[in-house]
């Protein structure tokens, strides 16, 4: 399947009949040219809509529950109406899909409880719904695809809520269910988000997962290219909000994509670029809104990229300090501590930073992670809280996260000098510094009033605009 091209397309490409449309139109013409498989997000905000009712329904609120479930249902059948010329078999799957969603909803409101086993298995009906409808769509249109659910095709370990596909059933899976539909000729449409355990209990593999899947997908039939739609042209040096001559790079590396969308870049899922690696499957992202511009080519390595590429801003985040009382326990231990205490809960640490004194230490992690974070802190360092073996933890909450990117930057002496240079002569303090052995990247912790002052100044100073 070497010729094979992969493509995704995320909500906004999604988000309306006129969107699908457009879509459409795309897989159709490259399937003209090459086999093509594609992988498709919800509408946009249907995600949102969907927790939220579960949430709703765990609250005991049935009248939103109602409410929602027939916005679900009123937004899709009235795209489906206006975008096929029959909708009438799609019409009653929308409703079958819907229900099924509802029934799931019906049974947390009696519960009281949201299992995230059961909010799984809803919320993949999002991407069904879409699924479901792009196909219709193009076979309408003389491109004959079909809608596959990756619940059949992508198998996953049975982390809930963030799961991690398993390679090798995932491989054989999606080659028996799309390999006879490539070979007559028919488009695959995946869902995007969802998958299974090896036990078949629906899985979703976390927010923003849908360009995981179309990785997951590519590499699992050894495509030649991967495409991800968005709504941007491409990868650029920095966002275009914050800075006015942010360009868009031409090409950059997988371990550079990867640290920009770690780093707030919302261009990729992070995760995306892992299962490409091995087979070194280029990635494309492109921007359905504008045909006509090339985007950015995502390759294993570059020729020459010298320096500095690109510089992110994440707004949201939490500083998390730990500090043991000197000499009354082992820092490492307490370390690993809090490490552990942050997998338990599924807490992604944005930046780590630690100090030889007393060793203390502190980390990143977002806002809306911050609660859940202190409360499994508090649970594993209980002892030594007690004991006063540990001082009460720090938060600050009004900082901001800075991450300068490039592979050029290995070896570079001093460029960790300019940025830091840059960042103080606009009198913005930073409070914490991480750069890793591999020179990829040099993270900044800073005030949050000065961040995007900051991104402004850096990207100047390394001459990262147009
Ligand atoms: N629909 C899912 C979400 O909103 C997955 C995706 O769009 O990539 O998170
Ligand atoms: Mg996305």
């Amino acid at each position: 399947m070497s010729q094979l091209i992969v493509m995704k397309f995320g909500g906004t490409s999604m988000g309306s009949a006129d969107r699908i449309r457009v879509a459409a139109s795309i897989t159709a013409g490259q399937a003209a040219k090459t086999p093509v498989a594609i992988v498709v997000s919800a509408m946009s905000k249907v995600t949102d809509l969907l927790l939220d009712t579960l949430r709703h329904a765990e609250n005991g609120d049935r009248e939103t529950v109602d409410k929602n479930v027939a916005a679900l249902r009123d937004r899709h059948e009235a795209a489906a109406r206006e975008l096929l010329e029959g909708p009438n078999a799609v019409l009653e799957e929308i409703g079958a899909i819907t229900a099924e969603f509802e029934r799931i909803a019906q049974g947390i409101l009696l519960l009281g409880d949201r299992p995230p086993r059961s909010v799984d298995e809803a919320i993949a009906v999002g991407e069904r719904l879409t699924a479901l409808m792009i196909a219709a769509y193009l076979t309408e249109k003389g491109t004959p695809a079909q809608a596959v659910n990756a619940a059949h095709a992508v198998v996953t370990d049975s982390v809930f809520g963030n799961a991690t596909p398993v390679m090798e059933p995932t491989r054989a899976k999606s080659q028996a269910l799309m390999a006879p539909l490539l070979a007559a000729g028919v488009v695959p449409v995946m869902t995007g988000f969802n998958g299974a355990t090896a036990a078949g209990k629906p899985t979703t593999l976390g927010r923003g997962g849908s360009d995981f899947s179309a990785s997951i997908l590519a590499a699992s039939l050894d495509a030649a290219e991967l495409w991800i739609w968005t709504d941007v042209d491409g990868i650029m040096t920095a966002d275009p909000r914050l800075v006015k001559d942010a360009k868009v790079l031409d090409e950059v590396t997988y371990a550079e994509a990867a640290e920009l969308a770690y780093n707030g870049a919302k261009v990729l899922h992070p995760r995306t670029l892992a299962p490409l690696v091995e087979k070194k499957i280029p990635v494309w992202s492109k921007n359905s809104f504008r045909l006509d511009a090339p985007g950015t080519r995502i390759v294993p390595s570059l020729e020459e990229a010298p320096g500095a590429r690109a510089v992110t801003s994440m707004a949201n985040v939490a500083l998390v300090s730990v500090e043991p009382v000197a000499g009354a326990i082992s820092g490492t231990r307490v370390m690993a501590r809090a490490l552990d205490a942050l997998d338990i809960v599924n807490a992604e640490v944005l930046t780590f930073s630690s100090s030889s004194y007393r060793q203390s230490f502190c980390f990143l992690v977002r806002k809306d992670e911050l609660p859940v974070v202190l409360k499994s802190l508090q649970e594993a360092l209980a002892l030594e809280f007690e004991h006063g073996y540990v001082k009460p933890i720090d938060v600050n909450e009004n900082v901001g996260l800075l991450a300068v990117v490039g592979e050029g930057m290995r070896g570079v002496a001093g460029l960790a000098g300019r940025v830091f240079t840059a960042v103080s002569r606009e009198g913005i303090s930073i409070i914490a510094i991480a750069q890793g052995s591999s020179e990829l990247t040099i993270n900044l912790v800073v005030a949050r009033e000065g961040l995007e002052r900051a991104v402004q100044a850096i990207h100047a100073e390394c001459g990262l605009g147009a």
